[in-house]
């Protein structure tokens, strides 16, 4: 089954006898000998921007053009798909066509490749799909389910992520040591993980995780399988190794040990992904096990200036529990890093929309600049303003606010409230959170809606009359619509916001998130704070959806010149010119949650994120700490972060704006800016006066049902079939709404065109 490796036939040619090369003279003396050890094991420990990824590809370029392998005989390893492609493309740059075949990707997309040929080894077969976070959830509830646990006790999502760390550690069930139980469940999640695993396999399926798993498992038990891998691949090499995990080292270890020429690069200070289970130690420990392992420094940063390496090299050496290193450059001293306040989250992104725009006027690309955000639902406001004065921007990582899929279900429940013939927006929500109405109860919601040419909420609103539709999923329904209606009257009084708010909470849509426990929920939550934040800007929900809608359609163009926005973990090793690092205030960075959970542990891998932003830029950093900022939906006085004082002086300029930004009233402590500012005066513009729909017009239901009964369907002491309760004879009609004695089911109430004269 397994695939023997292409034969390797090529003349070695002797490192060094192409050193005339044009690639390896673009390399200084360091980088050069990290590309031509090309024998035994190499780490590249360095800090940002010396070029371990220049290093990473050229090396795989010199072991191609000088013939040492074919490029299926090469795995390189990075950490997004993204740097996959940049890196294939920039190899194929250096040696063209013989780039094709080499097997370059993530962990994940790597395992894949290779568990699709050996599946049934792991008791797959080789189509097995992989699931999303979504089908990893539904499964686990299944699981929770068949166990007897309580969901609402214990989360689904809870146990997906437990379940992920293990995975992460490259335990499977029966590797997980008693010691490691969780207390998820009273200590049954590992019995919850192995059933976990059975239905999966019963599915043919395999989650993320596993696909490092089964690779390590297939390693571990079919030695034949390994000892053919190790013989294809003679060559590995692997980029941003501190931020690789248990179970990606351990698979890395058994696939070198075979040729042993593994070249990994990576910098203990670029190390962020700790709380997904990476584990710096593996970088430290690479001369242990790589025996004979060359550790190649390298020192000259080729990206920043002078000011900006010394910032992120003075804010760096406040941390304890790192190796240490000596970083320098060549050049000009540039622009210090430039630190301003300003009096909040709007002020800040006009002043770096301003900011952006005078770049451009000076013929700056606006593909050369970043903002980066430390929490995803900081980007919203950058967005709405480059939104609102035209600047085109893309999310990189991850989706615009709008488009993510808390916000849309937020929006969604608004558009029920404010257009009660909003289908899709009904859909969306009638069963988010669940509320016990299945696809049954769907089906014949769909099903009178369709058949009478009526909305699905009015649809629902005559089903819950009557016997159709299963008690529970009645009572769950009849609930919901009665919630519509009075959040309905509520949007008469309140302020949108504050409905909001209100519609989130009674709903049980926060719970669902707050009960959540993923890795991902906290972010959304703090998306939905952000949502209803949103709002505050708006005099009505109808105002704030039509906001949406603009929004919504502003020109997706995927090519062309774009402000880059991203989270500064989504930032790892790219590089732009100017960098703006907005939020640098205590409890949004460092952020709350990781001081929270780890201490000084979180504190140091914060810093570690600080350094990774400024480290970013080549020639401007530009860094932002707002006064006031609304955080967990109140507005709170901030402080600046504690990085910004830790920056060395020397290198940093610092920038209050007040009088540079005016036209705000003194005295309004602690809110928004309530004058019309620019902004608001530009939102208002955009306002409509669209205001919420009304509610179904009762006389219009009354009409259209007399219109149905004036055709003659059917009438009291008609005999009748349905499809549901068979047949029966009409003992009263009450407009569309039906009382049948059924000669099986006994009296029903039921939707007149759910039957048929019989
Ligand atoms: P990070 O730690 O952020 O991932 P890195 O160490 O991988 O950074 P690279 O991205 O490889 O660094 O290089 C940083 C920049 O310096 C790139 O623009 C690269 O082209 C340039 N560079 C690297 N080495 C040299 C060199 N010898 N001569 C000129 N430019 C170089
Ligand atoms: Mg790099």
């Amino acid at each position: 089954m397994s695939e023997s490796p292409e034969p390797d036939n090529s003349a070695p040619v002797r490192a060094g006898a192409l050193s005339g090369t044009p690639y390896l003279q673009a390399l200084n003396e360091e980088q050069r000998v990290a590309v031509e050890a090309l024998d035994g094991p190499v780490l590249v420990l360095a800090g940002a921007g010396t070029g371990k990824t220049r290093v990473l590809i050229t090396r795989l370029a010199h072991i191609l053009a000088t013939g040492r392998a074919f490029p299926g005989q090469i795995l390189a390893v990075t950490f997004t798909n993204k740097a996959a492609r940049e890196m294939f493309e920039r190899v194929e740059g250096l040696v063209g066509a013989s780039a094709q075949g080499l097997w370059l990707g993530t962990f994940h997309a790597i395992c894949a490749r290779i568990l699709r040929r050996h599946a049934e080894l792991v008791g797959l077969k080789p189509s097995f799909t992989i699931l999303d976070t979504d089908d990893q959830i539904r499964l686990a509830k299944q699981v929770l389910e068949a166990a007897n646990i309580d969901e609402k006790k214990w989360p689904a999502r809870a146990l997906v992520t437990v379940i992920q760390r293990w995975k992460d550690k490259g335990l499977a069930p029966a590797k997980v040591p008693a010691s490691a139980a969780s207390e998820f469940a009273n200590g049954r999640a590992l019995e919850l993980y192995g059933q976990y695993q059975e239905r999966l396999r019963t599915l043919n399926a395999a989650d993320f995780g596993d696909l490092l798993l089964h690779s390590l498992t297939l390693f571990t038990r079919n030695p034949e399988v390994l000892a053919d891998y190790q013989r294809r691949f003679k060559y590995i090499l692997v980029d941003e190794y501190q931020d690789s995990n248990v179970a990606q080292y351990l698979w890395l270890r058994l696939l070198a040990q075979g040729g042993g020429n593994i070249c990994c690069v990576g910098d203990d200070d670029q190390s962020i992904y700790g709380w997904r289970g990476a584990e710096v130690g593996n970088i430290l420990r690479f001369e242990k096990d790589f025996a004979g392992a060359r550790i190649v420094r390298l020192e000259r940063n080729y990206r920043s200036t002078p000011h900006i390496l010394a910032a992120a090299s003075g804010l760096i050496a406040h941390n304890e529990g790192r190796l240490g290193k000596t970083l320098w450059t060549e050049g000009e001293d540039g622009d210090k890093v430039v630190v301003g306040g300003v009096w909040d989250g709007a002020e800040e992104a006009r002043m770096v929309a301003d900011e952006i725009e005078a770049l451009q006027r000076q013929g700056c690309r606006l593909d050369d600049m970043a903002i980066l955000v430390r929490a995803g639902a900081q980007t919203r406001e950058f967005e709405e303003r480059f939104i609102l004065l035209g600047i085109p921007y893309r999310v990189i990582g991850g989706l615009r606010f709008y488009e993510r899929h808390e916000i849309r279900d937020a929006v969604a429940y608004l558009r029920v409230l404010a257009q009660p013939d909003d289908d899709l927006a009904f859909e969306r929500i009638v069963n988010v959170p669940r509320r016990g109405i299945g696809k049954a109860s769907l089906q014949t919601i769909y099903r009178l809606a369709r058949a009478e040419g009526i909305a699905l909420t009015t649809a629902a609103g005559r089903l819950v009359e009557t016997d159709e539709i299963a008690p529970r999923a009645r009572g769950s329904l009849s609930r919901l619509l009665d919630d519509f209606d009075r959040w309905r009257a509520q949007a008469q009084t309140m302020t949108p916001s504050a409905l909001a708010k209100g519609v989130l909470d009674e709903s049980g849509y926060t719970g669902m998130w707050r009960n959540g426990k993923s890795a991902d929920a906290p972010g959304r939550l703090d998306n939905l704070k952000e949502f209803v934040a949103a709002l505050e800007d708006f005099e009505t929900v109808g105002e704030f959806l039509e906001h949406v809608s603009l929004v919504m359609d502003h020109d997706r163009a995927a090519g062309g010149d774009l402000v880059n926005v991203m989270t500064l973990h989504s930032g790892k090793g790219l590089e732009f010119d100017t960098v703006f690092l907005p939020g640098w205030e205590e409890g949004l960075f460092p952020h709350t949650r990781a001081l929270d959970q780890s201490g000084h542990a979180g504190l140091e891998e914060e810093r570690r994120l600080a350094y990774v932003g400024i480290t970013r830029a080549r020639k401007r950093v530009r860094i932002s700490f707002a006064a006031n900022r609304r955080l967990f939906n109140q507005w709170v006085s901030a402080i600046p972060s504690r990085f910004i004082d830790e920056l060395p002086p020397d290198h940093v300029e610092h920038m209050t704006s007040p009088g540079l930004y005016t036209g705000r009233g003194a005295g309004r402590q602690g809110g928004p800016d309530a004058g019309l500012s620019e902004m608001g005066m530009a939102f208002a513009n955009l306002r409509s006066r669209a205001r919420p729909g009304p509610a179904i017009d009762a006389d219009a239901r009354r009409f259209e049902a007399a219109k149905r009964r004036g055709a003659g369907i059917v009438g009291v002491g008609d005999r009748v079939f349905h499809q549901k309760f068979g047949y029966g004879r009409i003992l009263a009609v009450d407009l569309n709404k039906l009382e049948i004695i059924f000669e099986k089911a006994g009296i029903k109430k039921v939707i007149d065109s759910f039957v048929k004269p019989a």
